[in-house]
C-alpha cells in the first residue's frame, strides 16, 4: 500500500531519494516468519517508516540531499535504524531534506526540492521536508527526521502533522551525519500524538556509540496520554508571539490556549528575555560546529572524488567545490570565520556565553511552569522560491524553535489550525527528559 501510494502522489511531492522496495519486502517476510514461529511481537511490528537522509542505513544510499555523498552506501546502520528494526518496522526509503539539514524549506536539496502535501505549490518546510511531507501524504505510517534548530518541528508545522524533538541526549545520534553536534536530536514525525510516544519508545535509550548520550531510565510514554491536564501550568512567552509573528498564527496559539483553560489548565504570560539573541547564537555555534564536522569531507574518504586534481590541496579543493551547495559553502565560511584565532573569542566564545543565558531564561521559567507554549513556526508555510535568495529571512523563521534546541529541551508540534489553506503548527515545550508532560499535553489538545 504504501509503495502503491507513493507511485500515486510522489510525482508532485517529491518526498523521497532512494526507495528500498526490494529490502522492504524482505523484512516484512522476516519479520512475518518470526511471528509465525512464536516470536514476540514487536512494539511498531510491520509499521512502513521513512527515514531522513542523514540517517546512516546500511546497504541503502545515504545522501544527505548532497552531491558529495550521491554514492555513499553505508557500511553500517545508525542506532535509531537498528531499535527500529527491532521494533519490527519496515523502512520503505529515505526522505529528502536540505542538504546536510542546513536550510528550512527543502529548496536546499541538491537534488530537488520536496512540495508541500497541501500545495504544492509551497514548501514542506525543512530540513526534514521529505519526512513531514511523507507522512502527511500518506505515504508512509511515520518517519524520522533531525532536529538542530528545528527541523523536525517546523516541517511538522507547515506539513499539518505531530513532530517530537526529544530532549539532547536521550536519542542517540550515532549513525546521524553530524551538522552540529551540540544541537543534533533525532526524533519521530507521526499523524498524532499516540504516535509519536510509540516511535518515541522505540528509539529513545542510552547508547555506548555516542558520547552525549544520556544514561537515563527510560519511562513508558504511552501511559502519560491519559487525556488529563488538570492544574497544569503553562507560560506564555510574548517574545514568541510579538513582532514579526503572523496575526492568524497568533490568533490560533491564542485559541490553542483557551482549549486548554476549558480543560484545566491555566496559562499565563511570561518572559524569556534573551530570545532576541537567539538567531545570532544558533548561527555561530551551529556554523562553527559544521564547519568542524564536515571537514571530514574531503574527497578522499567518503563520498565523490574530484577528478585529475594537480595535487592533495588541489583535491580537496575541487571535490568541496563541486560537491557541496553553496548553502553548505555559506554556513562553513561563517563557521571557519567565527573559529579562526581572534574572532574565537568575539564570536564563539560570545555565542557560548549567550546560549547559557538562553538556557537560563527557560530554567526559571519552569521554576514556576511544568510547560512553555507558543507556535512552532511565525507563519504558515511559504511559496517555494519566495525566500531562498535572502537567508536571513529565512535565517529568522526559526526564532521560535532554536531557543528550545539552545537549551537542549524536548518540544513537539502539534497542528492547531490553519491560514488560507495552510496547517498551523502549535509548539508545546517541556523540561529536559520530560516528556511525558509535553505527549500528555499535546495528546489531550489534539
Ligand atoms: N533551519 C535551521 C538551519 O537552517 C534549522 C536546521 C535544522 O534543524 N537542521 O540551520
Amino acid at each position: 500500500a504504501s509503495y502503491s501510494r507513493i507511485a500515486a502522489t510522489d510525482a508532485s511531492i517529491q518526498a523521497f531519494l532512494t526507495l528500498n522496495e526490494e529490502g522492504a519486502r524482505a523484512a516484512a517476510a522476516e519479520f512475518d516468519g518470526a511471528l509465525t514461529a512464536g516470536g514476540e511481537l514487536g512494539l511498531l511490528f510491520g509499521l512502513p517508516a521513512g527515514i531522513k537522509d542523514n540517517i546512516v542505513t546500511e546497504g541503502l544510499l545515504t545522501t544527505c540531499a548532497s552531491q558529495f555523498l550521491r554514492n555513499y552506501d553505508p557500511i553500517y546502520s545508525a542506532t535509531v535504524v537498528k531499535k527500529l528494526k527491532s521494533a519490527q518496522t519496515v523502512t520503505i526509503g529515505k526522505l529528502n531534506m536540505d542538504e546536510f539539514a542546513m536550510g528550512g524549506s527543502n529548496e536546499n536539496s541538491s537534488f530537488y526540492p520536496t512540495r508541500n502535501p497541501w500545495n504544492t505549490d509551497y514548501v514542506p518546510g525543512g530540513s526534514s521536508g521529505g519526512s513531514a511531507a511523507s507522512v502527511a501524504a500518506g505515504q508512509v505510517y511515520f518517519s524520522l527526521g533531525s532536529d538542530t534548530g528545528g527541523s523536525i518541528r517546523q516541517p511538522a508545522a507547515y506539513c499539518g502533522i505531530v513532530g517530537l524533538k526529544p530532549t539532547y541526549g536521550l536519542v542517540s545520534r550515532y549513525g546521524l551525519v553530524a551538522f552540529a553536534s551540540s544541537l543534533d536530536q533525532i526524533g519521530p514525525l507521526t499523524k498524532n500524538v499516540e504516535d509519536s510516544a510509540y516511535v518515541l519508545q522505540a528509539i529513545a535509550g542510552y547508547d555506548a556509540n555516542d558520547s552525549t548520550s544520556a544514561n537515563v531510565d527510560i519511562p513508558d510514554y504511552v501511559s502519560a496520554l491519559t487525556g488529563d491536564v488538570k492544574g497544569l501550568r503553562i507560560g506564555v512567552p510574548k517574545e514568541y508571539l510579538g513582532q514579526g509573528i503572523d496575526p492568524k498564527v497568533k490568533e490560533a496559539v491564542i485559541a490553542a490556549l483557551k482549549q486548554f483553560e476549558s480543560l484545566g489548565a491555566t496559562w499565563e504570560e511570561v518572559s524569556l528575555p534573551h530570545t532576541e539573541y537567539a538567531v545570532a547564537t544558533y548561527y555561530l555555534l551551529a556554523s562553527s560546529e559544521a564547519s568542524s564536522n564536515l571537514a571530514r569531507f574531503d574527497g578522499v574518504r567518503y563520498g565523490v572524488r574530484a577528478e585529475n586534481p594537480d595535487n592533495l590541496l588541489e583535491l580537496y579543493r575541487k571535490s568541496r567545490s563541486q560537491g557541496f551547495g553553496s548553502e553548505v559553502k555559506r554556513r562553513i565560511m561563517l563557521g571557519t570565520y567565527a573559529l579562526s584565532s581572534g574572532y574565537y573569542d568575539a564570536y564563539y566564545l560570545k555565542a557560548q556565553k549567550v546560549r547559557t543565558l538562553i538556557k537560563q531564561d527557560f530554567d526559571n521559567v519552569f521554576k514556576d511552569f511544568d510547560l512553555i507554549i507558543g507556535p512552532t513556526a511565525p507563519t504558515p508555510a511559504f511559496r517555494i522560491g519566495e525566500q531562498v535568495g535572502d537567508p536571513l529571512t529565512m535565517y529568522l523563521n526559526d526564532i521560535c524553535t532554536i531557543p528550545v534546541s539552545l537549551a537542549g529541551i524536548p518540544a513537539i508540534s502539534v497542528p492547531c489550525g490553519f491560514a488560507d489553506g495552510l496547517p498551523i503548527g502549535l509548539q508545546i515545550i517541556g523540561k529536559a527528559f520530560d516528556e511525558r508532560t509535553v505527549l500528555r499535553a499535546a495528546h489531550a489538545f489534539e
